[in-house]
Parts: structure tokens; sequence; C-alpha cells
């Protein structure tokens, strides 16, 4: 999964060709298009923050004791903290969600929602990657930008949001 610099991985640089800004004088889709349709858009992570908010991490013993060592807590102190006791596997654990998601998401950065373990963060956060065909993903979009997805991949906006989008996409 995702965030606190989460997607950095996936960036690459990001031009409004990619965008695919819809042409407003077209009438449907064109031949060339036809023939090859155009690649899905490569969405980095925008830092939504939603995949973190929705999914619940399951981790193993060894993940949570790297993490409870690199915040200097005692094993079990760092389980009773930041676990979730409903959890029933023990060999593994869930990392507890409040009423935000994850409980290590931060919310309160200026430069997005960023994940506050993402040195340590789990196996699971680490293999997630951004994706415009991802549901969590899309939920962003709409949500931060009202910028959807078509079944192609391509972003789909007024064009002011797609340009406030590229702004931002720039920056990362
Ligand atoms: S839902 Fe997608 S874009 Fe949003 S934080 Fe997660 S990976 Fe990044
Ligand atoms: S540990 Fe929590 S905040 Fe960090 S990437 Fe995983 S789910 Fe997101």
């Amino acid at each position: 999964m995702p965030p606190a610099e989460r997607g950095r991985a996936n960036r690459s640089p990001l031009t409004v060709k990619q965008m695919q800004v819809p042409d407003s004088g077209s009438s449907g889709p064109s031949t060339d298009h036809a023939i090859n349709p155009p690649e899905p858009f490569n969405l980095p992570c925008i830092r939504c923050g939603v995949c973190c908010t929705v999914y619940q991490v399951r981790i193993s013993p060894g993940e949570a004791r790297e993490i409870a060592n690199s915040m200097d807590l005692d094993y079990w102190d760092w389980v009773g903290r930041y676990c979730d006791p409903r959890w029933s596997d023990t060999r593994s654990h869930l990392i507890r969600h409040d009423d935000h998601g994850c409980v290590f998401l931060d919310h309160s950065r200026r430069e997005g929602s960023l994940c506050g373990i993402y040195r340590v963060r789990p196996l699971s956060c680490r293999d997630w990657a951004a994706g415009v065909f991802k549901p969590a993903c899309q939920a962003g979009l709409k949500e931060i930008w009202h910028v959807g997805v078509d079944d192609s991949g391509q972003l789909q906006g007024s064009p002011e949001s797609l340009a406030d989008l590229q702004v931002f996409l720039n920056q990362l």
C-alpha cells in the first residue's frame, strides 16, 4: 500500500499529452485510437490516502518487531497500542484503524496523506502500487481532483480539473 512518500518509486515525468485531455470538438473515437488504443494513464500515487483508509493491513510478527524497534517500543507494548485486539490469528497482527483509517496515516501534511512509518512500512504496503484502474485510486482522483477514469484508463474531467491535477503531478 501507499503513502508517506509512498508512490515515489512509481513517479515518472508526466506530460499533458499523457493525460489525454478529451477533445470537446470530437464526435467520437478516432480511427487511430480504434486501431491503437491509447496506453492507460500511468498514475503515480497522488497521496490521497484512500487505500490506507479502506484496507486494514495484516503483518507478520517480524514486521511488528521491526516497527516496534523503530519506535523504541517493547514488542508487546507496540502490539497493544497499534494492533487490532479483535484479530484472532496468533501468527500475525492486524494494524489498528481509527476513525480516519490506518493509525499510521498522517492526514495533516500539506503535501498529502503520508505514512508515518514509511521507512519500515509492512511488505503489503510496499507491494501496493497506485494504478488508474484501482478503485481506491479512482476514488482519490474523484474526491480530491474531480477527475474520473474511462474504460481505457484515460483521465476525464473539466480542463480546469485536469490542469490542476497536472500541476500537482508535476510537483511529485
Ligand atoms: S489510493 Fe492510490 S493514489 Fe491514493 S494513496 Fe493509495 S496508492 Fe496512492
Ligand atoms: S502502514 Fe498504514 S499508513 Fe503506512 S502505508 Fe501501510 S496502511 Fe498506509
